[in-house]
């Protein structure tokens, strides 16, 4: 039997990020002023973020060299295996080859610190010695927590009040590495404030996180830089190193995807394996499809539309041209915090848009009966943004098993759900709902585009 795991060497880390900007079919669409509705300029982001950032979010080179100093931390995680879903593969009596890219291996059980340090790093060289940020889940607030400590700087974390709640652990975990954490919406900052007046119950979004930790940033007088975990350029391609990996993996495997899928909140773990491998679909001749899988609670890609609006929830941030619920929209509170984002990343709308990309939304009971049958035969337990993937990797599967062909499927394992347990616990009690798709919530939220 060919090996479980594909293992590269710590020689075999990527030396460079891949940047899809170069070879997209059409440029993507700049951030825009909040104001005067014209293209950011680096100075209007600025306050926000360091010049080396600002930079590779509208390069247009190729490849972006990973610093050495990064590479240094990366190598704690990186490479990350390559696993062969036997198991599972038996499970589905499918003929079916089941690969998943094993992103729960880092410190922080996912992905998130990937961009993270990358982030400190560049803040860090600029001499900032602090930053804010927001967490959905929590998974993006330990990864910044930990990639501050390693780069002796102080961070401070606006997390979803509901995940404040239901995850204590990852709160706890997030303090363990030194940063302060506040549930949001909170009275620190007059976003949070604006917010709580209208509604004291508030469970809090990413959007309002955003604009609380974006606040503080821009009202520091450049003590502290903001930091966003997903849907910008420059987080996608940090993400990249997962896909360039994958790719000489499945190269060792001797095999090639048919179908490469992943969950997406914001877009970055998703961007992070699928790059490389669209790059090899236009400029190499490969076929795969390649498959976006978000929650029917927060359906930004099959359910939005497609246009300019803010990032964050009260609206003082810049525009991003995106797949869209409207930035004002609440979706309910599924366990999947992390894909609980009114947008989606410009760079995955756009390849959305262009027809480069497929996408599913799922319910959640569907997405946790895939999780515990993956658990049950593979051992590890997925985070429920993870179980997006698991279930969609396991339908094309059975798929397979029906056509009767063999079908090569690799999907991104984002995260581990060590710290989603209560989620799990609501499950196996038969007490987890199912929310309908939000119809009239999102048509309310649409109706307040802004202009451009
Ligand atoms: C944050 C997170 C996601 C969603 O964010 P993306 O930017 O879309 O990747 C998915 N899976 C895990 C485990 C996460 O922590």
């Amino acid at each position: 039997m060919p090996d479980k795991k594909i293992i590269l060497s710590e020689k075999e880390l990527p030396t460079a990020w891949y940047n899809i900007q170069a070879d997209l079919p059409v440029p993507c669409p700049p951030l825009l002023h909040p104001v005067t509705r014209k293209p950011a300029t680096p100075d209007d982001v600025a306050p926000l973020f360091p010049m080396p950032i600002i930079l590779q979010e509208v390069s247009r080179e190729r490849w972006v060299e990973i610093p050495e100093p990064i590479r240094e931390i990366y190598r704690i995680w990186r490479p990350t295996p390559l696993v062969r879903a036997y198991r599972l593969e038996k499970a589905l009596d499918t003929p079916a080859h089941i690969y998943f890219k094993n992103e729960s291996v880092s410190p922080a059980g996912s992905h998130k610190p990937n961009t993270a340090v990358v982030q400190a790093y560049y803040n860090r060289q600029e001499g900032i010695r602090s930053l804010s940020t927001e967490t959905g889940a929590g998974q993006w607030g330990c990864a910044l927590a930990m990639a501050c400590s390693f780069f002796d700087m102080e961070c401070k974390v606006y997390m979803v009040k509901v995940s404040y709640q239901q995850k204590p652990y990852r709160r706890s975990l997030i303090q363990t590495w030194g940063a302060q954490v506040t549930a949001s919406p909170s009275n620190e900052t007059h976003a949070g404030r604006q917010i709580l007046a209208k509604d004291p119950d508030s469970p809090g979004t990413l959007g309002i996180a955003i604009s609380e930790a974006s606040e503080v940033a821009a009202t520091s007088g450049g003590r502290t830089k903001y930091s966003l975990g997903s849907v910008l350029n420059h987080v996608l391609m940090h993400q990249t190193v997962i896909g360039e990996e994958s790719l000489k993996q499945m190269e060792i495997a001797g095999e090639y995807p048919d179908v490469v899928i992943g969950c997406v909140g914001g877009g970055s773990n998703f961007g992070g394996i699928a790059f490389p491998f669209i790059r090899e679909n236009w400029l190499n001749g490969k076929k795969a499809r390649i498959i976006a899988v978000e929650p029917m609670s927060c359906p930004s890609l099959t359910k939005g539309i497609y246009a300019y609006d803010f990032g964050d929830t009260t609206g003082t941030g810049p525009l991003a041209k995106m797949h869209t619920l409207g930035h004002t929209f609440v979706p309910p509170g599924i366990h999947a915090g992390g894909l609980r984002y009114h947008g989606m990343a410009p760079l995955v709308s756009l390849l959305y848009d262009h027809g480069d990309i497929e996408a599913l939304a799922l319910h959640q009971s569907s997405v946790f009966e895939a999780a515990v049958q993956f658990a049950r035969a593979e051992g590890i337990v997925p985070a429920p943004e993870t179980a997006h993937a698991v279930r969609i990797a396991m339908d094309e599967a059975v798929k397979a098993r029906e056509e009767g062909r063999k079908k090569v499927i690799l999907f991104n394992f984002s995260g581990h759900g060590h710290f989603d347990m209560s989620a799990y616990d609501r499950y196996l009690g038969g007490e987890l709902e199912d929310f309908e798709y939000p119809s009239e919530k999102v048509q309310e939220a649409l109706s307040h585009l802004p202009e451009v």
